[in-house]
């Protein structure tokens, strides 16, 4: 992305009153922030939010959450939720490595990783939004039935990725390397940004969606039933 430094961004997303802010922040409270018990869905990378801005608008029975890392590519997203005014669409402006600190167990119905950066070099291989350390990261906060639905074109960290759940004792729920010729999986598919890039270059989509053997929330209670 290249939007990094957008004089005022800063400012701008400090005033936003569809940013969720640090002050406001706190975990095990989504359901009273958005003051209703639907479920809360996170895109994690949402870039400018073409992707989680459709969504809600075809769910307003769903919550989403959309977090990114740079105030510059989240001023994009800002700037398209205030001419839709979506209700059930917030933003937070975070690196999704604390995630387990802004999310409670059980919190998060879904989580959606859209064209994650591939960190190429193994010595960041734990920076992938896919990696173990991510991974054990969502079984903290997602719900019981809750999945991870992953999309990129970068055939490496697919496969790096199938490994990485498999080392995790996730469930591979379904998968395929080209989403776009998947009639099945390809229903109801609502393209990213990154998606209709690469996809116009002649890049085949490829999709899986997953699940934890175990989250916080089964954990816990198995461990109340004993
Ligand atoms: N998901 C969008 C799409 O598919 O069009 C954007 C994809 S872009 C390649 C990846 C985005 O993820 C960038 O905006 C980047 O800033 C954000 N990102 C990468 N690592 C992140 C992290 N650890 N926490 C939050 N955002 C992150």
């Amino acid at each position: 992305m290249r939007l990094r430094n957008i004089k005022g961004s800063r400012e701008i997303i400090a005033d936003s009153d569809y940013v969720v802010h640090e002050e406001t922040l706190q975990k095990g409270k989504w359901h009273s922030l958005f003051g209703n018990d639907a479920p809360i869905y996170v895109e994690i990378g949402m870039g400018k939010g073409q992707f989680l801005m459709a969504l809600a608008k075809a769910n307003p029975r769903k919550n989403f959450v959309g977090i990114e890392k740079y105030s510059s590519v989240l001023l994009r997203a800002i700037e398209k939720q205030q001419e839709e005014a979506l209700p059930n669409l917030k933003f937070i402006r975070m690196d999704a490595e604390y995630i387990t600190d802004v999310f409670g167990p059980g919190e998060a119905a879904g989580i959606y990783l859209n064209f994650s950066d591939p960190w190429p070099k193994d010595r960041h291989a734990k920076r992938r939004l896919t990696s173990r350390q991510f991974l054990k990261r969502y079984e903290q906060i997602l719900a019981e039935d809750g999945i991870v639905q992953f999309k990129t074109d970068n055939q490496a960290l697919f496969a790096f990725s199938l490994e990485e759940l498999k080392e995790g004792g996730w469930t591979l729920l379904c998968c395929t390397k080209d989403l776009h010729q998947d009639k099945i999986l390809c229903e109801g598919n609502i393209m990213t940004e990154y998606e209709e890039r690469f996809s116009s270059m002649g890049n085949p989509i490829c999709m899986m969606r997953m699940k934890p053997a175990e989250t916080a929330v089964s954990l816990k209670e198995k461990s109340d039933e004993k």
